[in-house]
């Protein structure tokens, strides 16, 4: 499913390098994958080295994994592609907030920096309900960019949610 046209870095080597909110793009197109496949609509990449390793949607319904959200599924995958458990310097991007698990895999994977979309205030772990990925009690801390693209992830948390409801109702 893989998108043959998607280059692996967005950015041309004589250029600039691509700016957040373009890798934002990705993992927002990514989102609008898993909305089309009836799951949550968030999406995340990871960059490492100028380059996207990974891609990634929500998958909790279609694998039936609870742990399957875009985040764990972007890291595992960038793991692979570096073949290093450990993702020193790495960025990682996800249209929402991550939760307390995948903000404790961020951690755990020494990845440098997040950068993510809408806040999330039932159960983002990274500023709104907890703050795992500053927490100076940890031994990795990760810098933190908040509401890159914020208002297109919401629209789509936003319509998939009214969809879902429309259909119950
Ligand atoms: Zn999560």
């Amino acid at each position: 499913m893989a998108d043959a046209a998607m280059p692996d870095s967005l950015a041309h080597p004589l250029l600039r390098p691509a700016t957040d909110d373009e890798h934002m793009a990705l993992a927002l197109r990514e989102a609008r994958r898993a909305a089309e496949e009836g799951e949550v609509p968030v999406g995340a990449v990871v960059v490492l080295e100028g380059r996207v390793v990974a891609r990634a949607r929500n998958q909790v319904e279609t694998l039936r994994d609870p742990t399957a959200h875009a985040e764990m599924i972007a890291l595992t995958q960038a793991a692979a592609e570096a073949r290093d458990a450990r993702l020193v310097g790495a960025t990682l991007f996800c249209t929402l907030e991550p939760c307390a698990m995948c903000a404790g895999a961020l951690v755990l994977a020494r990845v440098a920096r997040l950068v993510y979309g809408a806040a999330d205030p039932k159960t983002g772990a990274c500023g709104s309900l907890y703050q795992i990925v500053q927490d100076p009690r940890l031994n990795h801390r990760l810098e933190v960019t908040a509401g890159v693209r914020a208002e297109e992830s919401a629209a789509l948390l936003r319509a998939f949610f009214q969809a879902r409801r429309g259909r119950t109702e």
